[in-house]
């Protein structure tokens, strides 16, 4: 239940943050000399609401992210049932190989692929339900064997893996992803990250994606020469579990 009149207060209150998260973004792209077209904001709609997802798009936002299936098969189901037409589902979280086959029901790009079976399992997902499915590798930037990092393939594993993608049926190479570890400074991380995507490139031309960047580093990802950053918290809130 909800009062009269709350809806659209949430709608204010998304719309006055999405353009607070969009004249960073400008802020960031013109601080190095970037146009913000080249940066795509993906809203982290994980925890929320299917009525803020409705209010997001309808402000114009095209790009929602998931890190859970469950959730994010729901998501997609109901955003297609209430008619919102246009959406990209971006799947953000680790994905478990049993789960593969489902999100390559749903989603549009897989942020998360770190090992070979899941390129094998989602490759096999997006070929049954007749889909093209791009993918990302995921890229651990912590420290080797630390727990700094925040899950993904080492930065030496990505180059057999990309190969493995691009020669997958039904999956299609867009480049890279990473989260920044824990308690350490983001910069010299992303600016690793994109060396990583450098490489990428020199074998995997139309690989050019680099997603980093969340609510706290946007502006040193972008700085980093991010594509696409993926935002929760600083549009719609803190989550009242964070995950
Ligand atoms: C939750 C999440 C985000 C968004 O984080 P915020 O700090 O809320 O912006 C981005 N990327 C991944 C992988 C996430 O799980």
């Amino acid at each position: 239940m909800s009062l009269p009149g709350a809806g659209e207060a949430r709608r204010q209150e998304l719309a006055a943050n999405l353009a607070a998260v969009q004249g960073r973004i400008a802020a960031a792209c013109a601080a190095v000399g970037r146009v913000p077209a080249e940066v795509t904001l993906i809203a982290i709609t994980k925890t929320w609401l299917h009525s803020d997802v409705r209010h997001l798009v309808e402000l114009g936002v095209a790009d929602l992210g998931e890190n859970r299936d469950a959730e994010a098969t729901e998501k997609a189901a109901v955003a297609a049932a209430a008619g919102l037409g246009g959406l990209r589902w971006h799947f953000v979280g680790q994905v478990q190989t049993n789960k593969a086959r489902s999100v390559a029901g749903y989603a549009d790009v897989v942020h998360s692929v770190d090992r070979s079976r899941l390129v094998r399992a989602l490759s096999v997902g997006a070929v049954e339900a007749g889909r093209e499915l791009g993918a990302l590798i995921q890229v651990d930037l912590g420290p080797p064997g630390s727990a700094e990092g925040r899950g993904g393939a080492t930065p030496s594993g990505v180059p057999a893996l990309a190969d493995e993608i691009a020669a997958a049926d039904g999956l299609r190479l867009l480049g890279v992803m990473a989260v920044a570890p824990l308690g350490r400074p983001p910069a010299p991380a992303f600016e690793a990250l994109a060396e990583v995507a450098s490489k990428l490139r020199e074998a995997h031309p139309g690989a050019t994606w680099i997603s980093a960047g969340m609510s706290g580093d946007l502006e040193v990802a972008v700085g980093a020469g991010a594509t696409h950053v993926r935002v929760g918290s600083g549009l719609l809130g803190n989550r009242p579990v964070a995950r």
